[in-house]
């Protein structure tokens, strides 16, 4: 990256809570942005709002419906979609330029006590926040990597730190996602900074996918009342992104000031 050339932010999950807030902040601070997620409209509208700079990409990071189709698994590259992505890695590239930062957002949280029944839960949690954000990595890294000054932003949970009851597959992606990226940073340091963001109750639709009912009624409560907005989190992003290259800032833990 030339010093002159803004900086280019690929986000996925974009359409919604902390992933529409974090590319409205990258570009208000001179930052190209590309919005990836399944609801075309409302990435089409954010980034028709931010103007130029930023790009709407239809993308998914994972194959649910293969997946759920899929009987015999024996590789991974089997059940993801990569293709859609190779080809949302290429649009962007031509488009506004190299990747210099990747901000793997795109999550689900379909909580409940652990079951059988909730076997395609677990499913989606996995291919989507775990297996999503390895495949979107693996997509985008040959950008991130044509020169020095990359950025690799994973965004995990409180609960990739704590489980508790009712959370188990989630609480293992979030895991999943915490030990991975500190491989992932010793492998690719100097050049590249991975960083882990592990927000607590954050205000945003999170809560509207869960299938189990008492879970889904106790937990929208609990974020109807969040204090916490998906901007207190892209403010922290930006601000780690911004620090000098010397500095990595390898992990945030962040909470609600009352949350347990
Ligand atoms: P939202 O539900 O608002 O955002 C989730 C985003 O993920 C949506 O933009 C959705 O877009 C996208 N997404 C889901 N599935 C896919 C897929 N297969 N491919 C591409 N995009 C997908 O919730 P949040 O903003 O809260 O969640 C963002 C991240 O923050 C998640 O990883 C979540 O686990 C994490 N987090 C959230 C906390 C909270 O309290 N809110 C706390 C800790 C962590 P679309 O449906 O259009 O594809």
């Amino acid at each position: 990256m030339s010093s002159q050339s803004p900086r280019v932010a690929v986000i996925t999950g974009a359409s919604s809570g902390i992933g529409e807030a974090t590319p409205r902040a990258l570009h208000a601070t001179g930052y190209r942005v590309a919005l990836l997620a399944r609801r075309t409209d409302r990435i089409q509208a954010i980034a028709n709002e931010l103007g130029t700079g930023a790009l709407a990409i239809p993308a998914d990071v994972t194959d649910v419906t293969d997946v759920t189709d899929v009987t015999d698994v024996t590789d991974v590259t089997d059940v993801t979609d990569r293709d859609s992505l190779t080809a949302a890695a290429q649009q962007l590239h031509d488009e506004i330029g190299n990747t210099d930062v990747l901000i793997n957002n795109a999550g689900v949280m379909l909580l409940g006590p652990f079951s059988p029944d909730q076997r395609d839960d677990y499913r989606q949690m996995i291919d989507i926040n775990l297996l999503g954000a390895i495949t979107t990595t693996e997509v985008f890294l040959d950008q991130l990597t044509a020169s020095p000054g990359g950025d690799i932003v994973n965004i995990s949970s409180v609960a990739g730190r704590t489980a508790r009851a009712g959370n188990g597959v989630y609480a293992a992606t979030k895991w999943g996602i915490n030990g991975w990226s500190e491989s992932l940073r010793q492998e690719l340091l100097p050049d590249v900074r991975v960083t882990l963001i592990e927000p607590g109750v954050v205000a945003t639709e999170l809560p509207n996918h869960i299938t189990h009912s008492h879970t889904k009624t106790a937990i929208t409560d609990l974020y109807d009342k969040a204090t916490v907005t998906p901007e207190d989190i892209a403010e922290v992003i930006a601000y780690t992104l911004s620090r000098p290259r010397h500095l990595a800032i390898n992990e945030i833990l962040l909470r609600p000031a009352d949350q347990i």
